[in-house]
C-alpha cells in the first residue's frame, strides 16, 4: 500500500495526531486503524528524518539486524548478525511506512499542541488539527546536551555536537577533544584517531561491553537475560535508570569490540571527566581510575550473570567458553589539565548525550527541571510519548522497543477514545477521511 506522503493544508478534526514519522510514530500508526482510530502522522521533514539528517556518515546500528523489528515487520536480509548502515536504516523505516500505508504528512512542522476541551489542538506550519489524542513520537535525541562550560571555550576552538558531525573531512587537521565516552564518543574517537588527528577523550561514567561473548552478540545475552524487557515500574531508581549512558558498542562487519583499551592502543589520550574550562585550559576530574574500575567491575558482574544463565540454559553447551577481559589500562598519572592552544586542539565534540525537544508542547506537563512528566509514556489521558530512554522498558528507545510500548499505549489511547476493535472501518476508508 502506498504511503500518503504529501503536503497541503492541514485542517479539520481527527481522532488522533501522531507527531513524527520515525519508527516510533510509524509503529503507532500501524496499531491505530485496527481499533478504528482515524489518525494522521505529521512529519516536519521526511520519513526517517533523524536517520537521514542527524547522524554521521559512517554510523551503523549497534543493534544487530535480527533485532531490528517493528510491529508486523522485521529484517529479512541474509545477514542477521550484521549491523545496518544509515542508508539501510532509512530504507528499512521507509519500507515499513510503505508496507503499512501510513498516512504521513511530510514537510509539516508541529509548532504547538494545546489542550482543547477534552482533546487537543495541534498547530502546524500548514494549518491546525483538532483531535482527541496526541502521540508525541518526535524522538528522544532532538537537542544535544552541551555543558554550560562550553561557553568558556576559546573562540579559536570549534565547538561541535554529534548532530553536526558528519565525517573527519569537516574538521581541520588539528587535535580533537571528545567529551563523553559512551557509544557516540567512542565511535567518533575511533574514526578521528584513524583519520590521523590526535584525539583526547574525556571519560566519565561509562558502560563497558564486549561486542561478542562466548560466541553470541552481547545484545543476544541482554535479550535472553531479560534485561531489555525490564519495566519502568520494576526498577528501584527510575530517574537514575533513565540516565544510564549508552553502552560502549559499535556495529561493524567484523563485529569488533571497541573499548578504552583498544582506543588507547591506537594512541587516543584518555583523561577524566571534563569539569572546567578556564583561560583556554581544560580541566579534568581525577576520578578516571575510579570510573574505569567501576565499569570493569560492572562488566565482570554482567558476565558472571551471563555464565550462570548459560549453565542453566539448554543452549549452554553450544556456547563458547567463559572469558574475562583485561582491566582498563591507564597512564600512571592521567592528565588533569590540557592547554588547548599548546596541544593544538582545534575542535571539541560534545558527545554528552541528548534530550528531547518539546518546545512546542504548551500543556502543563513538565517538572521543575523542565523534563516531561509521564508515567510509562502516558503524559495525560489522550497525550502520549514514545521512544524515550527507559520509558516503559529498558528497550524503549531502541527500534525493537517500539512494539511492546505501542501495544500498551495504543490500548490506553483506544480506551480513552472509547473505540473498540469491532468498530474498525477498513483502512482505505480511514485514509480518505480528510487526511
Ligand atoms: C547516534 C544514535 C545511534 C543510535 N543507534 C541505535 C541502534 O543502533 N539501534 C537502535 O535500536 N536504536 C538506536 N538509536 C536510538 C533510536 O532508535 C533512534 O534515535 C531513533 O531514531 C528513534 O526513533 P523515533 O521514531 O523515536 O524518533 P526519530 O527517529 O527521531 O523520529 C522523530 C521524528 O519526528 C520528527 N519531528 C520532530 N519534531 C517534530 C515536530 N515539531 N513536528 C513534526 N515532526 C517532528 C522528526 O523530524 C523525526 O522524523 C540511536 C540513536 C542515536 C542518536
Amino acid at each position: 500500500m502506498a504511503t500518503l506522503a504529501h503536503v497541503g493544508r492541514v485542517a479539520g478534526t481527527v481522532d488522533a495526531v501522531v507527531v513524527g514519522a520515525g519508527h516510533s510514530g510509524l509503529a503507532m500508526s500501524r496499531a491505530l486503524p485496527a481499533h478504528g482510530v482515524e489518525h494522521v502522522v505529521l512529519e516536519r521533514g521526511e520519513i526517517a528524518n533523524s536517520w537521514r539528517h542527524e547522524r554521521w556518515d559512517s554510523l551503523r546500528l549497534l543493534t544487530p539486524n535480527w533485532q531490528s523489528r517493528l510491529p508486523g515487520y522485521r529484517y529479512r536480509g541474509n545477514d542477521p548478525d550484521g549491523f545496518m548502515s544509515m542508508p539501510e536504516v532509512i530504507q528499512f523505516v521507509t519500507d515499513y511506512a510503505s508496507s503499512i500505508g501510513a498516512p504521513v504528512r511530510t514537510g509539516t512542522t508541529v509548532t504547538a499542541v494545546r489542550q482543547n476541551g477534552d482533546g487537543y489542538r495541534v498547530v502546524t506550519d500548514r494549518g491546525e488539527r483538532r483531535c482527541r489524542a496526541v502521540v508525541m513520537a518526535s524522538g528522544a535525541h532532538g537537542i544535544p546536551r552541551v555543558p554550560a562550560l562550553a561557553a568558556a571555550l576559546p573562540v579559536s576552538v570549534r565547538s561541535m555536537t554529534p548532530k553536526e558531525y558528519k565525517n573527519p573531512g569537516q574538521l581541520d587537521d588539528a587535535g580533537v577533544l571528545i567529551v563523553g565516552a559512551s557509544a557516540t564518543g567512542l565511535q567518533l574517537a575511533d574514526e578521528l584517531q584513524a583519520s590521523g588527528r590526535a584525539v583526547t577523550l574525556a571519560v566519565g561514567e561509562h558502560i563497558r561491553m564486549p561486542r561478542v561473548y562466548r560466541g553470541r552478540d552481547v545484545q543476544w545475552w541482554l535479550y535472553v537475560a531479560g534485561i531489555l524487557d525490564q519495566r519502568f515500574d520494576a526498577v528501584e531508581d527510575l530517574v537514575r535508570a533513565r540516565r544510564v549512558p549508552s553502552p560502549q558498542l559499535i556495529g561493524t562487519p567484523g563485529r569488533v569490540t571497541l573499548d578504552l583499551n583498544s582506543l588507547r592502543d591506537r594512541g587516543v589520550n584518555l583523561v577524566g571527566r571534563l569539569v572546567g574550562m578556564n583561560g583556554g585550559q581544560a580541566q579534568f576530574s581525577g576520578t578516571l581510575r575510579n570510573e574505569c574500575a567501576m565499569a570493569d567491575l560492572k562488566l565482570g558482574r554482567m558476565l558472571d550473570s551471563f555464565d550462570v544463565l548459560a549453565e542453566r540454559s539448554a543452549v549452554g553447551e553450544m556456547l563458547g567458553s567463559p572469558e574475562r577481559y583485561a582491566a582498563t589500562r591507564l597512564d600512571d598519572s592521567p592528565r588533569l589539565g590540557l592547554d588547548l592552544a599548546n596541544h593544538r586542539i582545534g575542535t571539541v565534540i560534545w558527545a554528552t548525550g541528548f534530550r528531547p525537544d518539546y518546545s512546542w508542547l504548551q500543556v502543563d506537563a513538565f517538572d521543575g527541571k523542565g523534563r516531561l512528566r509521564h508515567h510509562g509514556g502516558i503524559v495525560a489521558p489522550g497525550l502520549y510519548v514514545l521512544g524515550l530512554n527507559f520509558m516503559r522498558r529498558r528497550k524503549s528507545s531502541f527500534i525493537h522497543g517500539a512494539e511492546d510500548d505501542v501495544h500498551d499505549l495504543g490500548e490506553h489511547l483506544v480506551a480513552k477514545l472509547k473505540k473498540s476493535p469491532g468498530r474498525a472501518p477498513p483502512r482505505a476508508q480511514e485514509m480518505r477521511a480528510g487526511i
